[in-house]
């Protein structure tokens, strides 16, 4: 018997009366925690729900998700966590994909009415029987005593299934284990020192992997006090990071880079380095320049890592006791095999580009009802990622970028990742993205889109001259645009398929 949430009743147990989770002026100790989540537990039993149901919880970061989540673990539901902004249509895909039996749902507001999207995909999809508000939580966790024992799932039983944000194509869900959940969350506690008063800043959404696995799980394991906030934005996020006393800050790039335009100076960077002790990226590159900046402006070092919702997720992690490498995502971690293959899935020598491809405990069970997706990903045990990257000498890993982005003009391969790197590097240029566009005659041309930073102009010409002398001639970007902001997913991707 292995339930993922024995992560939660454990520290119940070491630490009942330490804080758990803020949000705004609302908390909850370790121990009021862990009665509501088996009080959600009792609850959805008495409705009917099974081991097994596929259950979705659709919320922001509120004390709500925690305690949802970790009770339909608790009850052997799986849990489906999913992004409030996703609409109507979406949402009745994954609840008809996933065959969702019942739905916890944030209710939202006039302009987001989460609540409603998700009454009327539900309305839509005969296997959803309950939509649940989670206003409505307290009444519905009243009756019980919140004694409940976690239903003993085996340990290669689903837990959780996370659906792709589909940034490159129609969400698939891929369906993670309580073992590989498990032994994902625990890495923390491998990977860097203990520490017995970790202050935690959620700024990443807990229905991602990366914010689920890495901050909620690791942290609930090790007693810290998660700070959550419900929507990222960098003004609030630095208020926190100071008030609150924050030692641990997990973000995507795109976060570190709305620091820096936010604080230009760093005053308020400055404060909150005084307390942190560890700040990791992940999700998505993380521009050397970007690294650069930030440790130029607060004296911080963000150490990267990398991963994927098929992983569940972390692969690699930047080791504690060497020296960072910045353009690296770090080495691979405890009990996860990767290697770089080339086309014939044939390992490549240290130094040249290949595909990503992972094998271990990490692994998804699968996508969701798609054996033949499953089985193009999975090859002899091994996931294919879709990531080109290298490894260097030292067995430190590079990921150059993704297969799909790939720019091909006139028969040389451009890495955007590259490109955006040179571009970053240029004193006006706060964000970019690279992409291919048709041309008759190269097949795809490279096209740059850019946004200034805070009071600065780009002259799209002079940044074209700046990155010809840095690039080879079928690198640098032919066409400049120059943009207010570029479309990102809510998990602070940009979006390359809204630009190519
Ligand atoms: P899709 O829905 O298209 O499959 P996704 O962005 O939703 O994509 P995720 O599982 O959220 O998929 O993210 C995994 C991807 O994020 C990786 O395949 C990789 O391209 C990228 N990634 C994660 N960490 C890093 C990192 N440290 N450096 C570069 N890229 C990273």
């Amino acid at each position: 018997m292995l339930n993922l949430s024995v992560l939660l009743s454990s520290t119940a147990r070491t630490r009942p009366a330490r804080t758990a989770l803020r949000c705004g002026d609302q908390a909850l100790t370790y121990a009021e925690l862990d009665r509501q989540a088996r009080q959600v537990a009792e609850s959805v039993r008495a409705r009917g729900i099974r081991p097994g149901d596929r259950v979705a919880l659709v919320s922001p970061n509120l004390l709500a998700f925690p305690v949802v989540y970790y009770g339909l673990l608790m009850a052997g539901a799986v849990v489906i966590p999913l992004n409030p902004l996703l609409k109507e249509r979406e949402l009745a895909f994954i609840f008809g994909d996933s065959g969702t039996t019942a739905v916890f749902a944030w209710e939202g507001s006039e302009q987001l009415p989460v609540l409603g999207n998700v009454r009327r995909a539900a309305a839509a999809t005969p296997s959803v029987r309950e939509v649940f508000a989670l206003g409505e939580l307290p009444g519905l966790l009243a009756p019980f005593p919140g004694t409940a024992e976690a239903e003993p799932t085996a340990a290669e039983d689903p837990a959780v299934i996370i659906y792709t944000s589909g940034t490159t194509g129609t969400p698939k869900g891929a369906v993670l284990s309580h073992l590989s959940l498990l032994l994902n969350a625990r890495m923390k506690e491998l990977l860097i020192p203990k520490h017995e008063h970790d202050v935690v800043l959620v700024a990443l959404p807990l229905y991602h992997i990366f914010g689920q696995t890495s901050v909620l799980n690791g942290n609930v394991h090790s007693g810290a006090t998660l700070v959550l906030l419900p929507r990222f934005d960098p003004d609030t996020a630095l208020d926190l990071l100071v008030g609150h006393r924050v030692t641990l800050f997990s973000g995507v790039p795109s976060m570190f880079q709305a620091f820096l335009q936010t604080d230009p100076e760093g005053t308020r960077l400055r404060k909150a380095a005084e307390t942190i002790r560890l700040i990791t990226s992940g999700g998505a590159p993380l521009p050397v320049a970007v690294f650069e900046r930030f440790e130029r402006v607060c004296g911080l070092r963000i150490r990267q890592g990398y991963g994927l919702s098929e992983t569940s997720p972390t692969v690699t992690f930047c080791p504690w006791d060497e020296p960072i490498r910045p353009a690296s995502v770090g080495k691979p971690v405890w009990g996860v095999d990767i290697r770089v293959v080339d086309r014939d899935d044939r390992p490549v020598p240290a130094g040249t580009v290949g595909e990503i491809v992972i094998r271990g405990h990490c692994l998804m069970l699968g996508y969701h009802n798609r054996p033949e997706a499953t089985a193009e990903a999975i090859r002899d045990g091994w996931f294919h990622t879709g990531d080109l990257g290298r490894f260097d000498e030292d067995g430190w890993l590079y990921v150059v970028d993704r297969a799909k982005d790939l720019i091909l003009r006139g028969g040389y391969n451009v890495y955007p990742a590259e490109v955006e790197q040179v571009l970053l590097s240029h004193p006006a240029v706060a964000m970019t993205a690279v992409v291919g566009e048709p041309h008759e005659r190269l097949g795809q041309e490279v096209v740059a889109h850019v946004v200034p930073r805070a009071g600065a102009r780009i002259d799209p010409d002079e940044l074209s001259a700046y990155a010809r002398e840095r690039l080879a001639e079928y690198k640098y970007p032919r066409r400049i645009v120059v943009r207010d902001e570029l479309p990102m997913t809510s998990t602070g991707k940009v979006l390359k398929r809204a630009l190519g």
